[in-house]
């Protein structure tokens, strides 16, 4: 059987957020893998309860026995922020260069987990051996310390891992861009570029972090000078100096409004150049390709739409193979005349729901869901040894538009009873037909009083 070099996202491609990718190489029996990123989302307002999202990774725990390692390009969120989640289920090597690896280790820490002589701290601009792959870090820049794109050579030829990047020439925080040795890697030969796509849209160049430092101080001159304080009231000034993520617009003009209620001047991207990307824009995608001239190109770092973009703008550039991927693609880089997708790996996403990880379909999940639109009716019923409802059913409402409690309360015992009555009580076979019967009774009658359709528990005790 012939020997195969694969790549696989388990996710951010087709989404801005929890990246991570597989590697592997080998003949179909026996491959190795390797782990690139390993990075969350956040939760918006539709998933109540949950703030963390990150990649399913099932797929890759079932192959751990042949789990070289995790290696991680830089220490954003979205791509280590899920390594305190998943590394307990692989227990594998993680390659990281110095700051980013004293950021895991917070994250390890938090959750009293012990990762020593797991954890390798790798320089910047060297090279990890994890045969059959050879890794070399390269130092790029964006808007972190230590961004790194990975050169991963294999047997049959290099893939360029770009990682999370930008063009700066004068990136304050870090070193330079060693674009001398991408212009190598890219003389070496280069089968496969795996690129960020975040700012495929945007022309020219995303800018310089130096540019902004010199409109901030320009900024800060004309305002009231103050010592830093937790407070702000009228007269001061808060400036943004991020850009608003797709999503997130509602709560941020929210607070926008707020401050400017309160007389506090708001200086965001809208009005005054006070932030630039970490991601490329066109002309620095234009520098990379040449750079690399890779034979083909996979976008991610994406939603679809800018995916699709970053084909457009491969096939502009003359790539020969832009290839389309989505989570959980298979693609086969080596062997063929040109990458393919040709199978699908399981892929989904998993939810931190307070200290446990649950599945989208969670039923917890959908509880709450159901129960943070249409509330919750309890209804206790406590039934004699000869069949009786001792007094009446007890009933419980949370989240319900009762105006008239004591009537609308009033009519649904006598509901309640109506349909109880229908069953021999004392007849514990019948027990779970009279819970559902119960239950249709309750939502019935809810939806006629209030247009709701509440969730419903229904107990009952015996005497
Ligand atoms: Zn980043
Ligand atoms: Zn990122």
């Amino acid at each position: 059987m012939k020997e195969e070099l694969i790549f696989c996202p388990l996710g951010g491609s087709g989404e801005i957020g929890m990246n991570m990718n597989l590697f592997a190489y080998g003949n179909p029996d026996n491959r190795k893998w390797i782990i690139v990123d390993i990075g969350v989302t956040f939760a918006d307002d539709a998933i109540p309860g949950v703030d963390l999202i990150y990649p399913d990774p099932g797929f890759i725990v079932d192959k751990k026995d042949d789990l070289l390692g995790i290696v991680l390009t830089h220490a954003h969120e979205d791509h280590i922020g899920a390594i305190a989640h998943i590394w307990p289920k692989l227990k594998c090597k993680i390659f990281a260069t110095p700051f980013t690896s004293v950021l895991i280790s917070e994250k390890f820490k938090e959750k009293k987990i012990d990762v020593t002589g797991y954890l390798e701290v790798v320089q910047l601009n060297s090279i990890v051996d994890l045969s059959p792959f050879k890794i070399e870090f390269v130092t790029l820049t964006h808007s972190i310390l230590e961004p790194n794109g990975l050169k991963i050579e294999t047997p049959v030829g290099n893939i360029l891992h770009t990682g999370d990047w930008k063009c700066d020439p004068d990136p304050l925080t870090g070193d330079n861009m060693n674009s001398k040795r991408l212009k190598e890697i890219g003389e070496e030969g280069v089968l496969t570029m795996i690129c960020d796509s975040t700012n495929v849209f945007s022309a020219g160049r995303a800018g310089s972090e130096l540019d902004v430092r010199k409109n901030m101080l320009k900024i800060m001159e004309r305002l009231k000078k103050r010592h830093p304080d937790v407070f702000v009231e009228r007269g001061d000034a808060v400036i943004f100096s991020s850009k608003i993520i797709p999503g997130n617009e509602k709560k941020l003009y929210k607070l926008h409004n707020q401050l400017v209620r309160e007389g506090i001047e708001v200086i965001s991207e809208d009005s005054e150049f006070i932030h630039v990307s970490g991601h490329p824009n066109r002309e620095d995608l234009k520098d990379m390709y040449d750079w690399i001239k890779p034979r083909s190109v996979i976008p991610v770092h994406g939603e679809h739409r800018h995916m699709i973009e970053h084909i457009n703008f491969a096939k502009e550039m003359q790539v020969p193979y832009p290839v389309r991927v989505e989570n959980g693609d298979i693609v086969r880089i080596y062997p063929g005349d040109k990458p393919e997708v040709y199978d699908k790996a399981p892929s989904g996403r998993l939810y931190v729901d307070g200290s446990i990880s649950v599945e989208e379909d969670a039923q917890s999940i959908k509880e709450r869901k159901n129960l943070s639109t249409n509330g919750l009716i309890e209804a206790t019923l406590v039934i004699t040894p000869n069949g009786n409802i001792h007094n009446k059913p007890l009933l419980t409402f949370r989240g319900l538009p009762i105006y008239e409690k004591d009537e609308f309360t009033f009519n649904l015992e006598e509901e309640i009873e109506k349909t109880a009555k229908t069953f021999s009580l004392n007849n514990k076979k019948q027990e779970s037909n009279l819970i559902d019967a119960l239950k249709i009774t309750c939502r019935k009658y809810t939806k006629e009083k209030l247009g709701k359709r509440p969730y419903t528990n229904i107990n009952l005790v015996r005497i």
